[in-house]
């Protein structure tokens, strides 16, 4: 893998740090828990889109495209990011925002991510739920070009094999910060969902042999499809970064048992992660990703799924400014 071959822009702040849970650890009675700090990428509240805009939107520079679009669900984090990059490189940001949990409250619909991208100078549209948003998303485009405008399209959570790219790379970055200071790492678990991450990640470790298995954390489709679709996603990556063949289908495994009722609609367990990292580690998780696949981790942890001498790192996705959008699910001051 040379990740030079590839434009980028070195945007993101990296590398993120990698950093101990003693507190949560403690409180679980081990294995020891590590965290991977991509919540702290830099980008308008930083988060994991970033790493794979990084490539993506190199592509648009190399395109000289003015006008940049994406889809995802009204508190997208992926959105916001898009929205923050398109920003700093001048171009204009168009999203298509599926109000896919069907809340009305003010909050979801207008705080949190959506007000970031409105910060950004991004403009929206809405869809309800149901539809096929990339399609609609190709519809939209064309309109803008038959107006002149040279649009860079970017598929739902930015996951082709250019952002996949991103996480190839995080695996390396992890990996070496992980030789540096002897820390021997047995598992990798994260919050999987349009499945960038996860293929990247896994491509990486698998092409440097680096030996950790993956753990994904299901916040949408079930396993199967999950992990079908990382597969695919990891075989299309891997072939375009040189190492074909790398993944085999038995190195991608995705939980889905912590989705709860759908997507971005918090589980008791879900808040209950939220609760722990932020009063354990001062760590803010968000209630659509990183909060589901924190309560995958502890769930897994009370059941013994880890030997108690085992090293697991938790990627944090980012996605707090979501927070802000789900205010009625979280607790009341006071
Ligand atoms: C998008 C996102 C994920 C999932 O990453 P994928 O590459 O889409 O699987 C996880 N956590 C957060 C906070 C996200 O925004």
């Amino acid at each position: 893998m040379h990740f030079s071959r590839f434009p980028r822009l070195h945007l993101a702040h990296l590398p993120t740090p990698l950093e101990k849970l003693d507190r949560l650890t403690e409180a679980l009675g081990g294995p020891e828990i590590w965290i991977k700090r991509d919540d702290c990428t830099g980008m308008s509240t930083g988060g994991n889109k970033t790493r794979k805009l990084e490539f993506l939107m190199a592509e648009a520079v190399a395109e000289k495209a003015d006008m940049v679009m994406t889809q995802g669900a009204i508190q997208s984090n992926h959105a916001r990011q898009t929205a923050a990059f398109a920003a700093k490189l001048g171009m204009a940001c168009h999203l298509l925002l599926e109000n896919r949990t069907g809340s009305t409250d003010p909050n979801y619909t207008q705080n949190g991510n959506v007000l970031l991208d409105t910060l950004h100078g991004a403009t929206h549209e809405l869809r309800e739920s149901g539809l096929d948003m990339h399609a609609e998303m190709e519809t939209v485009a064309e309109q803008y070009r038959g107006r002149g405008k040279n649009v860079y399209v970017i598929p739902g959570g930015g996951s082709n094999p250019t952002g996949a790219l991103g996480y190839a790379n995080c695996a390396l970055e992890l990996v070496n910060q992980a030789n540096e200071r002897g820390l021997k790492i047995d598992h990798l678990v994260h919050a999987t969902g349009s499945a960038g991450t996860q293929a990247g990640l896994v491509t990486g470790i698998k092409a440097i042999n680096a030996g950790i298995p993956v753990l994904g954390i299901g916040v949408r489709a079930p396993k199967e499809a999950q992990e079908n679709n990382v597969y695919q996603l990891s075989l299309a990556t891997a072939k375009k970064l040189g190492c074909d063949g790398v993944v085999k289908r038995e190195d991608v495994v995705a939980n889905t048992d912590y989705v709860g009722e759908g997507y971005g609609l918090p589980a008791a367990s879900t808040l209950e992660a939220i609760d722990m990292f932020a009063k354990l580690e001062a760590i803010l998780l968000d209630p659509v990703y990183s909060g589901k696949g924190a309560a995958g981790l502890i769930d897994l942890i009370r059941k013994g799924h880890f030997r108690k001498d085992e090293k697991v790192v938790f990627l944090h996705t980012g996605g707090s400014a979501a927070l802000f959008g789900y205010t009625t699910d979280l607790p009341k001051p006071g």
